[in-house]
Formats: structure tokens, C-alpha cells, sequence
């Protein structure tokens, strides 16, 4: 690789902020926040999230006065 035109690459800490899970990857971030992840996307775990999305619906309409 050539010199000082590359971003340093190193290990990051992917935190999914639906389930908690943490994993490693490389990167050029040191910390990845994602929202779902292989352990609790629906396409894996083959059930429906539907707590989760209807809290953010609630959140939503409690932020902007609806109901
Ligand atoms: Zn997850």
C-alpha cells in the first residue's frame, strides 16, 4: 500500500443498540453503532420485532404532541 493516503484500519467494537450485542470488526472507526444486528434482525431470529418498533412509534408521537 502506498503511504500516508491510507486511514489507519484497525479493530472496531460494533455495539447493536437494539439488543446489546457486541462484536468485533475491522475498521476505520473504533466504535460502530447499528441498530440491528445478525442476532436480533428479524431475518435471523425469524420473529417480528414488534415491542421495539412500537416504542419508537410511541416516542414519535409523544415528541411531536400526536397521538
Ligand atoms: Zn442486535
Amino acid at each position: 500500500m502506498k503511504k500516508d493516503i491510507h486511514p489507519t484500519y484497525h479493530k472496531a467494537k460494533v455495539v447493536c443498540t437494539s439488543c446489546g450485542a457486541e462484536f468485533e470488526t475491522g475498521s476505520v472507526l473504533s466504535e460502530i453503532k447499528v441498530d440491528t444486528c445478525s442476532n436480533c434482525h428479524p431475518f435471523y431470529t425469524g420473529r417480528q420485532r414488534f415491542a421495539q418498533a412500537q416504542g419508537r412509534i410511541e416516542k414519535f408521537n409523544k415528541k411531536y404532541g400526536m397521538k
